[in-house]
């Protein structure tokens, strides 16, 4: 029998209430399968927690993701608090999650869907069928070294400084990651810095070279220059499987990738920390996108972005990979039935709204696998 697992459900501002619930349902559906498995509590973060205790990252919600399986986040970010100071902000708060977490490996898919190919600026020819994940550290580098800030030189002259910072271990930890999500796909890890210009990407090519010889030797490494994997993004994107890269290049080749696919309402992530010795690790898992003010409480977001986000948390925190393919495929099965929210409609396409689209899923999610379109 599976023990109970606590799943802490986040969702915040704007769209956030409104797609995790349907995400939620999902969660739920699984639960149903497996005997009454997980057990939910819910919190706030962001403006909705500023609305209710002053602060956007509460110690009680700061309590209760420590103490959780596994976190389920839809987005922060409300107008209203807009001109606050920055410490008070609504995006604190999932940056204090993920620093009181220890998140320090971001996993982000970008898939192409079959039925939504035209949705990517790039020829079809050149998006069709991409399906690559990126891996990006999350908690070094040059966005948390030291020193930092701006010094007054005198004479009206200042400087800026931002120090680019790795150790050996921050390297391999954030490796192993790229290359154990590799083993679970095409095997292929593409590894992305600056070593022909920063001291700190020649350590990083050389911990991950070494780190790939002596643990894994069935995956094929290759090393790119950041800026040249860039291009190559647009070029040529179903040449990467796995991308590994650091937290300042791995912020703009998601990012870059997300684009690619030309639907950020599709787009899920997943943010993990440290394994312990009995193999648990903490974890946040939400979509890429934000708190969307502008569609907030019309009740027509997209919701397949966080329920592919609980796809993640099955394989990544449980280890329930069937599952897992179960909401991949149902997603798939939705998509390719013409299922649409208004974000990913073409002109004249009928739409659903964020709960219609919720009802296909767990629709999709019952129905054998012979008698699906
Ligand atoms: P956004 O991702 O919220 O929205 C960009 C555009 O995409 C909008 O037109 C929005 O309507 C649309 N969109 C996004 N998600 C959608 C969905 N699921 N279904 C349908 N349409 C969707 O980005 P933004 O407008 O730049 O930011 C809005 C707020 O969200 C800001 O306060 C920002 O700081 C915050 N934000 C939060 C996170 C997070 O919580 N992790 C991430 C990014 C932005």
């Amino acid at each position: 029998m599976n023990a109970t697992k606590n799943i802490l459900l986040l969702p915040g501002d704007g769209i956030g209430p409104e797609i995790v619930a349907e995400a939620r349902r999902v969660l739920e559906a699984v639960s149903v399968r497996r005997g009454g498995v997980f057990r939910f509590t819910e919190d706030v973060i962001g403006g909705a927690a500023l609305d209710r205790c002053g602060e956007p990252f509460p110690e009680a919600t700061r309590q209760a993701a420590l103490a959780a399986d596994a976190v389920l986040f839809g987005a922060v970010g409300d107008p209203r608090w807009a001109s606050v100071p920055f410490h008070l902000r609504p995006e604190v708060g999932i940056l204090g999650l993920r620093k009181d977490l220890g998140l320090f490996a971001n996993v982000r898919p970008a898939v192409v869907f079959d039925s939504l190919v035209q949705a990517s600026t790039l020829k079809p020819e050149v998006i069709r069928g991409l399906d690559l994940v990126i891996v990006r550290e999350l908690t070094g580098g040059v966005y948390f070294g030291e020193p930092r800030g701006i010094e007054d030189l005198g004479a009206g002259e200042r400087r800026g400084v931002n120090t680019h910072v790795y150790t050996s271990s921050e390297i391999r930890r954030i490796a192993r990651v790229a290359f154990d999500v590799a083993r679970t796909r095409r095997k292929k890890v593409c590894s992305c810095d600056k070593a022909n210009v920063m001291e700190a990407g020649l350590l990083w090519r050389e911990e991950v070279t070494a780190l790939a010889k002596a643990e894994y030797p069935d995956i094929e490494l290759t090393h790119l220059y950041a800026d040249v994997a860039s291009m190559r993004l647009v070029q040529n994107p179903k040449m990467f499987d796995v991308i590994l890269t650091d937290n300042l290049f791995g912020d703009m080749l998601s990012d870059q990738a997300a684009t690619l696919t030309g639907s950020l309402g599709l787009l899920p992530s997943a943010s993990l920390g440290v394994s312990d010795a009995k193999g648990f690790r903490r974890a946040v898992y939400e979509p890429i996108h934000g708190s969307a003010p502008d569609i907030a409480g019309k009740g027509i977001a997209n919701p397949l972005a966080t329920i592919l986000s609980v796809a993640m948390m099955l394989r990544f925190s449980f280890g329930w990979n069937e599952d897992a393919d179960r909401i991949d495929t149902a997603v798939r099965v939705v998509l390719d039935s013409g299922v649409r929210t208004p974000d990913i409609a073409t002109p004249g396409q009928p739409t659903v709204n964020t709960k219609g689209m919720g009802d296909a899923v767990l629709e999709a999610l019952e129905r054998p696998p012979e008698g699906r379109s």
